[in-house]
């Protein structure tokens, strides 16, 4: 029987854990890690025309422009390391995004198989990432101000995404409060 290619999302608020669950489960099963907020920084970082275009937003917790990520994301799943499968961290973030993903899957026939919603409640998120920042994430939106920002910014436009994938019957909610451990096995049981 052929294997089934799994195709993610992970959707949550910044610091439910979804970088840390999706680096380990393409780890742990040959897949594709793929997460827009890394490709921007690493951009940033380059300096290339790209970086200089986006650093502002990444310093103010705003979104990107959307033509930006989804170019990104189109390309990146064409390469040869998501073909065994890929997980998305971090994108789509809007509906607009959800949208263009959709199209551009349902052109290679291949649609989203799962996507997992990390619920953590607020206080949870803020600590969790004000540690993250203590412990030298070396990220500069890892500051109480901006993590005000990004959490606005998830409600406002990331958290429809929920009911978006919900109604395609793709969603599963993950509680995303327990250990790396516990959260883990959490969705290896549902994937
Ligand atoms: P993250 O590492 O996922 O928390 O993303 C860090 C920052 O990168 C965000 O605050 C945004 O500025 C930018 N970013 C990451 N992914 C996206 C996306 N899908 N759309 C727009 N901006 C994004």
């Amino acid at each position: 029987m052929a294997s089934t290619k799994h195709r993610l999302i992970m959707v949550g608020p910044p610091g439910a854990g979804k970088g840390t669950q999706a680096e380990k489960l393409a780890n742990n099963r040959g897949w594709a890690h793929i997460s827009t907020g890394e490709m921007l920084r690493s951009a940033v970082a380059s300096k290339s025309d790209l970086g200089l275009r986006v650093s502002e937003y990444l310093d103010r917790g705003d979104l990107v422009p959307d033509e930006l990520v989804i170019g990104l994301v189109k390309e990146r799943i064409t390469w040869e390391d998501s073909q065994k499968g890929y997980v998305l961290d971090g994108f789509p973030r809007n509906l607009e995004q959800a949208k263009a993903l959709d199209i551009a899957l349902i052109e290679l026939e291949e649609p989203i198989t799962r996507v997992f919603y990390f619920n953590v409640p607020r206080e949870e998120l803020v600590n969790r990432i004000l540690s993250r920042a203590a412990s030298g994430s070396g990220r500069s939106d890892d500051n109480r101000e901006v993590i005000e920002n990004r959490l606005r910014v998830y409600e406002e436009q990331t958290a429809p995404l929920i009911n978006f994938y919900r109604e395609k019957g793709v969603l599963v909610e993950i509680e995303g409060f327990g250990t790396v451990e516990e959260v883990e096995k959490l969705i290896s049981e549902r994937i």
